[in-house]
């Protein structure tokens, strides 16, 4: 009997070899009482690289980040910072010595303590001109005698920051660091905190369960489920070429549509498409289209029917009923207007969608001419 699946797309093989790695885990485990939080978790962050742990809530993120500061010891595994193991079954040291800076999500100043001396706390020469430059590479110059009560919360955020940053760490680890941070001020303060970060050439983990803001601003994703890794890559390879149906439906909104393979290709109510690797006919398997894939046109005798409609300002997000009764959604631009119960042809506008068999991403599929079994537009 053949296997379904005969091989793996080489954009799957994405294993990463650093040989500038300045945080490493290998098989890195930790439970509380008898549940496992992280669980046999590799990872490696490249010297300058931001770098998200990107998952939903209790999926271990921070726990990751404090056994990564030494906050936590691990139950198994190895931990090594700048070439140095500083966590595993015969090691552990604290955090002090580890060489890596910290950012928590509530910031953690000391209120009784100015801006300057705040940042000043981890240099041995507090009085030094370090403080104002540091003041002034996060864009704080001149609020040095404030207090913390007397800035706002992404003044804050910079003031955590120039601490973190002041012993000139190779690494800062992040926690949610923008989560107390309204919607505008949030996506600046984010760009502003990168900046700084590539400017001063210092690596970052920053933790969040926020898919836009870690594909908005991190170089590296890893996406975390349950305490294990899902997948490690680019934003551009975590969002388009999701290697299972957890990463798929986590970062970004999609709709899997069941389809057949067949000798002539994957058919599905949205066409026919090309099979990315060899899988036996008959098998059946999903296609991930997002909402920014498909395209409505108003049609009266066309097959689908809108079921609702949200206007969102610069876009309608639609949810379109194809003739299987299966719902799916699209993404239309603010001034394509249909109403609900309007008949409407759908069609896959991109060239690819990625096929999944048995939750597992085969790779990208391109669509083919319409035949006889399937079109792309319904
Ligand atoms: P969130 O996004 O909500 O902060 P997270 O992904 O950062 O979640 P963790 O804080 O790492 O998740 O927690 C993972 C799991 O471990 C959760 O179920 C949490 O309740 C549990 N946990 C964390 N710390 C401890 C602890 N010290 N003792 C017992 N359980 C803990």
């Amino acid at each position: 009997m053949s296997t379904a699946v005969q091989s793996v797309p080489m954009c799957y093989a994405s294993a990463r070899m650093l040989s500038d790695a300045v945080v490493q885990l290998h098989s890195v485990s930790k439970a509380f009482g008898s549940t496992p939080v992280v669980n046999d978790l590799s990872l490696e962050i490249a010297a300058g690289e931001i770098f998200s742990i990107l998952g939903p809530s209790g999926c271990g993120k921070t726990t990751t980040l404090r056994l990564i500061a030494g906050f936590e010891r691990p139950d198994g595994g190895a931990i090594i910072v700048s070439g140095r193991t500083v966590a595993d079954d015969n090691v552990f040291l604290p955090p002090e010595k580890r060489g890596v800076g910290m950012v928590f999500q509530d910031y953690a100043l000391f209120p009784h303590l100015t801006v300057a001396d705040n940042v000043a706390f981890g240099l041995k020469e507090r009085n030094g001109p370090r403080v104002v430059e540091l003041l002034t590479m996060v864009g704080l110059g001149g609020l040095e005698r404030r207090y913390p009560h007397q800035l706002s919360g992404g003044q804050q955020q910079r003031v955590a920051l120039a601490r973190a940053l002041a012993p000139q760490p190779p690494i800062v680890l992040l926690d949610e660091p923008f989560s107390n941070l309204d919607a505008d001020l949030r996506a600046q303060v984010r760009r502003e905190v990168r900046d700084i970060l590539k400017r001063t050439g210092t690596a970052a983990i920053f933790v969040t369960h926020d898919q836009e803001e870690a594909l908005a601003i991190a170089d590296h994703v890893a996406v975390l489920h349950q305490g294990k890794l899902e997948q490690t890559g680019t934003p551009d390879e975590i969002y388009h070429w999701p290697k299972t149906r957890f990463v798929a439906d986590f970062v970004g909104q999609a709709d899997f549509l069941p389809a057949k393979v067949t000798s002539e290709g994957v058919v599905s109510e949205l066409g026919l498409w090309a099979l990315p690797v060899p899988v036996d006919v008959g098998q059946d398997v999903e296609l991930m289209v997002r909402p920014h894939d498909t395209g409505l046109a108003a049609d009266r005798q066309g097959p689908a029917v809108v079921t609702a409609r949200e206007f969102h300002g610069e876009e309608n997000h639609y949810t379109v009923r194809l003739p299987s009764g299966r719902e799916v959604h699209s993404t239309m631009p603010s001034h394509a207007v249909y109403q609900v119960g309007d008949r409407v042809r759908i069609s896959v506008c991109v060239p690819e969608v990625v096929v999944f068999h048995q939750g597992s991403g085969l790779g990208r599929s391109k669509a083919q001419p319409a035949t006889a079994r399937g079109s792309r537009q319904q």
